[in-house]
């Protein structure tokens, strides 16, 4: 007991700085916490870059001034007397970098006032500092002036940022709380150290910080809406691209890939056999005498023959066969998996069937068919073609609605 007697002046000493100090001590870490986030997310989304960069820097700047004013600060630095001019400078910069961030949340047509706010503060900073320099103690001199100045200009900028908030801009709704809580918060320690409406001098701004939460916790629902956002644009683009590059590679009339397609499926194909070793047939068809369906019942019965013997064949196919319009009557099958004799089966199986189910104006549709194969290593895209188109003229030949297969397997009619 006697020694508690004895610290007694000691221990109040430090109870009072530790009193003092609380909300500076609760402000600091969440202000750390605050900034730590907020560099996390500056680099995430270019958009928000701007009020990011904005409330770091009054953050970094309110940091400042919350250490400057710490007691614990001052009772570490003997000579604080002579450092305490830091702390006020950075009082006068913390309404310039808060209203800043007051600037980048507003549109452009509502930020020239807030700029004149910020000038006025700034102006009132120069002069102070200029004072302080010349050794007439400027920043305590100007105090006057910065808090009679506080008060009308942070009234406008809330009307500002109340305005832009009721027109929907949800970062200046956000930005409310903060705006109210430092401004009330700072102007009533002011004026309590000026005029002294409490016992002792009260240091309740920092707390202001907290109300920083609602801003941080705004802007990350933006970003997330902003990423879900350019989540359904980029699905909604690739699906319009899907679909045009599905609408490029189609013929109009039949629906069946087009040549340009054939080419670039039968490369691929080639890449395919080429890297695993399986067989690759292709299947050429020719309508036979297919001019005649146009000069006895017109182009319109021509197209009808067209498109329902595509109808007919692609019932037939799965997605491993795909089934292009080569040009005029002639249409191309390319089979991966398929040798010789099962691409010869696929081909009369589908001749048959266009035979029985294909009648346009009274008259059966028949079509001939030509089959080759891959030969491995040696052997081109073009030679590959051409294999077929000869043995498709060798059915022609032969008199029509048949099939035949590449040479040197023979070109005897394949009836399986
Ligand atoms: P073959 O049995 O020897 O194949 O005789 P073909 O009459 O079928 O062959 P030919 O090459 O003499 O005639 C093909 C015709 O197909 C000529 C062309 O006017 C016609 N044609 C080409 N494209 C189309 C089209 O899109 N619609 C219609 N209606 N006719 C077309
Ligand atoms: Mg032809
Ligand atoms: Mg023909």
């Amino acid at each position: 007991m006697g020694r508690m007697m004895e610290m007694g002046p000691a221990f109040e000493q430090v109870a009072e700085i530790f009193f003092y100090d609380l909300p500076y001590v609760f402000a600091l870490p969440v202000s750390f916490l605050l900034l730590a986030i907020l560099l996390v997310y500056v680099s995430r989304d270019t958009a928000l870059r701007g009020i990011y960069c904005a409330i770091i820097q009054f953050l970094v700047t309110f940091m400042l001034w919350i250490t400057m004013n710490s007691h614990i600060i001052h009772a570490a630095l003997k000579d604080w007397a002579e450092w305490g001019w830091l702390a006020l400078l950075f009082l006068y910069l913390v309404p310039i970098s808060a209203n800043y961030v007051v600037y980048a949340a507003l549109e452009q047509e509502r930020r020239r006032g807030v700029f004149w706010v910020i000038g006025l503060y700034g102006l009132c900073f120069v002069l102070a500092t200029a004072g302080e320099a010349l050794g007439w103690r400027g920043y305590d001199a100007m105090l006057t002036v910065y808090y009679g100045l506080l008060p009308p200009l942070e009234i406008y900028t809330f009307w500002q940022l109340w305005r832009s908030a009721r027109q929907g801009n949800r970062r200046s709704r956000a930005l409310l709380l903060p705006l109210v809580l430092l401004t009330v918060l700072g102007v009533f320690d002011g004026f309590n150290l000026a005029f002294g409406f409490t016992a002792v001098p009260t240091f309740f701004m920092p707390l202001g910080v907290f109300s920083f939460f609602v801003v941080v916790l705004q802007l990350q629902q933006e970003q997330l809406l902003r990423e879900h956002q350019l989540e359904d644009q980029t699905v909604h683009l690739q699906y319009q691209a899907a679909l045009a590059r599905e609408r490029a590679e189609l013929d109009v009339l039949t629906g069946c890939r087009n040549r340009m397609s054939f080419e670039m499926a039968l490369r691929e194909g080639i890449t395919d056999v080429r890297q695993t070793g399986r067989p690759l047939a292709c299947l050429m068809f020719d309508i036979d005498h297919f001019k005649r369906y146009n000069d006895t019942f017109g182009h319109e019965a021509g197209d009808m023959v067209l498109k329902e013997f595509s109808a007919v064949v692609r019932q037939m196919l799965d997605k491993t066969k795909p089934f292009f319009r080569w040009g005029g009557e002639e249409f191309v099958i390319l089979c991966a998996g398929l040798d010789l004799d099962e691409a010869a089966v696929l081909g009369n199986t589908v001749r048959r069937s266009v035979a029985e189910r294909v009648n346009i104006c009274g008259q059966h549709v028949t079509v001939s068919v030509g089959v080759s194969i891959w030969h491995g290593a040696f052997d081109t895209a073009e030679h590959l073609f051409h294999r077929a188109d000869e043995a498709l003229y060798a059915a022609k030949d032969a008199g029509r609605n048949c099939l035949r297969v590449e040479e040197p397997a023979g070109q005897a009619e394949v009836e399986l």
